[in-house]
């Protein structure tokens, strides 16, 4: 299969897009584990022409640089599979930042990212779609991350490229977001990532009543959380009618996550997870339009 598609940074609403993935990643190095090096390219082009069979269209690939983005490798995929793929502009969080981002200023770290925005990443025709994935570490917002922030809203306002964060076990959420508000970004463009990997209502609620939206993008991760209480939120949230601010992904970083390699596999939030969504009462319409339409709205 192949894809005459011209290179975009915009979704494709026609079909599903998972939200907050990793296709080429290499966090070994800070984690020590050769596992967490992404980099199986036959493997990763198998599964994504399964999930394009399956009607996903689009992902969102949260990797930035000095997480080991590589955007030839992207482009590749995109040709070979036909899926569409949105790259990341920004920096991941405290534990993984280069040691010269302290002697950059806001404005300085926010022109980077209008650069792979505008003009394209490293070199190649491949533009930056979404300022991503920007964190926090666990239950802190410490400086450095804060004027990451303050420099991804300074980006997100010359280029109106939307803003997603990465939490660190869920945790600092709803601070992030009044930060980005503090800094002037509206809640319509800003996604909270990872809010599923706790029991975690208390925060998600404030945050959708915000107008900001949310991230289940941890689906199938039952070691750090089980899905049957991911269902068991959503389940909630639907009972709110706050669907619409909600979008789905998996996270996928390790290359034993993959299904050759004895891993769930990217297809498992189709195949497993929207039967525990329909089983739990939810309809295809809540699936359609956490998984289509919600990314359409908030990327484009
Ligand atoms: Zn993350």
């Amino acid at each position: 299969m192949t894809s005459t598609k011209p290179l975009t940074s915009w979704i494709d609403g026609s079909g599903y897009t998972y939200v907050h993935e990793h296709l080429h990643v290499d966090l070994s190095g800070g984690k020590n584990d050769i596992d967490c090096r992404l980099d199986q390219y036959d493997l990763i082009c198998q599964e994504m022409r399964e999930l394009f069979a399956l009607g996903v269209r689009n992902i969102v690939e949260m990797t930035n640089r000095y997480m080991g983005r590589k955007a030839d490798f992207l482009q590749a995929l995109m040709r070979d599979s036909g899926m569409n793929i949105i790259a990341s502009t920004g920096y991941y969080q405290q534990a993984f930042y280069p040691a010269h981002l302290a002697q950059l200023s806001a404005a300085q770290i926010a022109a980077e990212m209008c650069s792979e925005i505008e003009q394209g990443i490293d070199g190649t025709a491949m533009k930056a779609g979404v300022i991503a994935e920007i964190g926090s570490s666990r239950g802190k917002i410490t400086d450095d991350e804060r004027r990451v922030f303050a420099a991804a809203a300074l980006a997100h306002q010359q280029t109106g490229r939307p803003i997603s964060t990465h939490t660190t076990l869920s945790t600092m959420g709803f601070e992030q977001l009044r930060l980005l508000q503090s800094f002037g970004v509206a809640a319509e463009h800003i996604v909270i990532g990872h809010c599923d990997l706790t029991d975690n209502l208390d925060t998600i609620l404030p945050i959708l009543d915000q107008g900001a939206w949310v991230q289940f993008d941890t689906i199938g991760k039952n070691s750090y959380y089980p899905d049957s209480k991911r269902v068991a939120m959503l389940r909630a949230i639907a009972d709110r009618k706050q669907l619409g601010q909600v979008m789905l992904s998996m996270d996928i970083t390790r290359r034993s996550h993959l299904k050759a390699n004895g891993g769930i596999g990217f297809a498992y939030l189709l195949n497993t997870f929207v039967p525990m969504l329909l089983e739990a009462g939810l309809s295809q319409r809540d699936v359609d339009l956490m998984l289509r339409d919600n990314p359409a709205r908030f990327f484009n």
